[in-house]
């Protein structure tokens, strides 16, 4: 399976993940209908699903046209966003498994950002792992609490911490920059935050995407999951929502 990477909106990333040796693609939040359209028809393969990590508009914003080219997509989503995330045909349980082409994908039900959050851990035939974790976990950040509690939303970065050093993670925005500053306003010792503050600029200034990234990298650098226990979190929630690096 390949993944491409694709711009959306004015931040975010959707993903279009090609499988050729099944002979079809599927799409990882379709954002914006425009790019994902333009994208689609260069790879030339039928779109078989939408894998929705949460109902929020810049997400799912092009869901129907999609569906609308492709009609035999099937849209995945948490069973809790039934009649609020557009064209969701197969509601998901965590720890929900099924397939793609000739990948396993398991989803994660991740409360915090939003109620019904998944995070979509997707193995290829060879046993590399891409973790899709929306507006949950960004590199180096975490989501806001527009519906969760601070609890929720710790328990479901445990979660995701829990998937393995080597799973690469592809997040749903493009807030790398800022949040490593936020994150080095909260651990100026850490020599790997700002190590890696250098980088992402630099692959910024060249117009690079920051991710995917490894998730050894975030539990190195990332404030949130670094963070020993809830109150922690809450604290560091709270400051990063007001913090201007
Ligand atoms: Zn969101």
């Amino acid at each position: 399976m390949r993944v491409d990477i694709i711009p959306c909106l004015s931040d975010n990333y959707a993903y279009v993940l090609i499988d050729d040796a099944a002979q079809e693609c599927a799409v990882v939040d379709a954002s914006e209908e425009g790019p994902l359209s333009t994208v689609l028809a260069r790879v030339g393969l039928p779109l078989t699903a939408i894998l929705s990590t949460h109902h929020h508009f810049d997400h799912v914003g092009a869901n129907e046209a999609l569906l609308a080219a492709h009609p035999r997509a099937v849209v995945y989503g948490h069973r809790s966003d039934v009649g609020r995330l557009p064209g969701l045909s197969r509601p998901l349980e965590d720890g929900a498994r099924f397939t793609f082409g000739t990948c396993e994908v398991r989803a994660h039900h991740v409360p915090g950002h939003t109620l019904g959050a998944l995070a979509y851990e997707v193995r290829t035939q060879y046993g590399a792992r891409w973790l899709f974790t929306g507006d949950t976990l960004f590199l180096a950040g975490c989501g806001r609490l527009f519906e969760g509690t601070a609890a929720q939303m710790f328990a479901s970065l445990r979660k995701l911490a829990a998937l393995g050093d080597d799973v690469l993670v592809a997040c749903g925005h493009e807030y790398t920059l800022s949040n490593l500053r936020f994150a080095a306003h909260v651990e100026p010792g850490n020599e790997m935050i700002t190590e890696r503050l250098a980088e992402e600029s630099a692959r910024r200034q060249r117009g690079e995407p920051t991710v995917p990234a490894p998730l050894s990298y975030e539990k190195a650098t990332n404030p949130f999951l670094r963070a020993p226990d809830v109150s922690t979190f809450a604290a560091r929630r709270a400051e990063k929502d007001g913090f201007r690096g």
